[in-house]
């Protein structure tokens, strides 16, 4: 295929240019980005046969770019538990507690990713705020029962884009914004409080929003779905006092990217589980996790349990230097580390410089890249403010955690020549 053979011939050029400057030792093999395979040893290459171009992601755990690669221990625990056929409910159930044991909360659930966590979280709210009434919401609430109790309080700033994750559940979100408000806002019809671990506007903190919440013996639900690292993050949020926490399997947890974690108290998880798949009649019926899928979520969280923030966080930081390092000759470019304060807590690379001299926006090197070969995603922060992050119109931002071994120069290599010639200078 063209685009194969022109890969091949960017990675013969990219080693020539290289291997000057001690670079080829650390070049990728090609297998590691799928330039080869082999038939015999992983099953028809079916992104070849479909004509659906890999990308090298330079962006981050973006569920549009398929956010991570499972890690080779992963993949292989998935590959096995194709094999064979077993007991969805009983794979449910030793998985949840294996994952309680592990990341040292009650109980656990693995769900189809965070949203999916989130919906089964206000399911299991509203089921148990309407002694179990609440079970097959909301399609068949019964007339005569608009009783029934649904009811979420949040903060205002908190208002985000998985709010539907809770709607579908058929509760209504009332909004709050200082600490007497909150209080104020607990009614005979409130199920649960919501927090959004990441959010950067909101002024409750995670204590008070807890405190207060049990105050009126409401359970309280926090989104973290991509707050992880630091590791303990997957603990810290259930032993601050939260009664249920969702995380996103598929992001820094590198597990199947249609799995999640909703952790927490016993109660609320068997009422979740009974909103769930393989039940019938439920909210969760159509948010099954496939028995691949369950055992590589498990198989994730047992592979990010023997990693370290600190092994994770000099990988990252040394592939944003590499890259830095290898445009230090781009004429005006600044370069700077920046770590994310809560969501996508990893360095992230940005670069700055005169758009007089190096004539080219953010925004066309971000497009160059993408139709370029091999594709490169940059951030989507590249010359677009996003909250979290430092940047702005004139800003090229690198994510560099989901980048393969090996990466990080190809897309060093694409920025350069871009770069300089952008600038009127041939890049070396
Ligand atoms: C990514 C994300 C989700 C959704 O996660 P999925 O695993 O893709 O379902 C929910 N909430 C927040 C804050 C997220 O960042």
């Amino acid at each position: 295929m063209t685009i194969r053979y022109s890969r091949r011939s960017f990675f013969a050029h990219a080693r020539a240019a290289l291997a000057s400057i001690g670079f080829s030792s650390v070049m990728t093999p090609m297998r590691a980005i799928g330039a080869e395979v082999s038939p015999e040893d992983n099953g028809v290459d079916y992104y070849a046969k479909l004509g659906v171009q890999e990308i090298i992601n330079a962006a981050g755990t973006y569920t549009s770019l398929t956010a991570a690669i499972m890690p080779e221990s992963v993949q292989a625990a998935v590959a096995r538990a194709a094999k064979h056929p077993v007991r969805l409910e009983e794979l449910q159930l030793a998985a949840g507690s294996y994952i309680a044991k592990r990341l040292r909360c009650e109980s656990a659930l693995v769900s189809a990713g965070a949203a999916s966590a989130l919906t089964l979280g206000a399911a299991a709210c509203v089921t148990v705020a309407n002694d179990r009434r609440g079970e097959r919401i909301p399609p068949l609430m019964p007339q005569g029962m608009d009783s029934l109790k649904n009811e979420a309080i949040m903060q205002k700033g908190h208002r985000y884009g998985y709010d539907h994750a809770l709607l579908n559940c058929g509760v209504h979100i009332v909004e709050v914004e200082t600490l007497d408000e909150y209080r104020a806002a607990f009614t005979e019809r409130t199920v649960m409080t919501h927090f959004f671990n990441a959010a950067t506007s909101g002024r409750i903190s995670r204590e008070d929003w807890i405190r207060v919440s049990h105050e009126h013996k409401v359970p309280s639900m926090n989104d973290a779905a991509a707050d992880m690292p630091p590791i303990s993050n997957l603990w810290n949020y259930t032993q601050m006092g939260f009664d249920l926490v969702c995380f996103s399997g598929g992001k820094g947890i590198r597990g199947p990217q249609n799995a999640g974690l909703l952790l927490g108290k016993k109660e609320l998880i068997a009422a979740a589980t009974r909103n769930n798949n393989p039940v019938d009649d439920v909210v969760g019926r159509g948010q099954k996790v496939a028995k691949e899928q369950i055992v590589g979520m498990v198989a994730a969280v047992d592979w990010l349990l023997s990693q370290t923030d600190e092994g994770m966080e000099r990988e990252f930081r040394g592939r944003a230097q590499r890259i830095a390092d290898y445009l230090s000759s781009v004429p005006t470019l600044t370069a700077q580390i920046y770590v994310p304060e809560v969501a996508n807590h990893v360095p992230t690379l940005l670069l700055r410089y005169d758009q007089e001299k190096v004539k080219i926006a953010p925004l066309e090197v971000a497009k160059m890249c993408r139709h370029g070969s091999p594709s490169i995603e940059l951030h989507p922060a590249t010359g677009a403010p996003e909250p979290g992050l430092p940047g702005d119109a004139n800003t090229i931002v690198v994510g560099v955690w989901m980048l393969q071994p090996g990466q990080d120069l190809i897309v060093a290599e694409r920025l350069k020549q871009i770069l300089m010639t952008a600038a009127g200078t041939r890049a070396s």
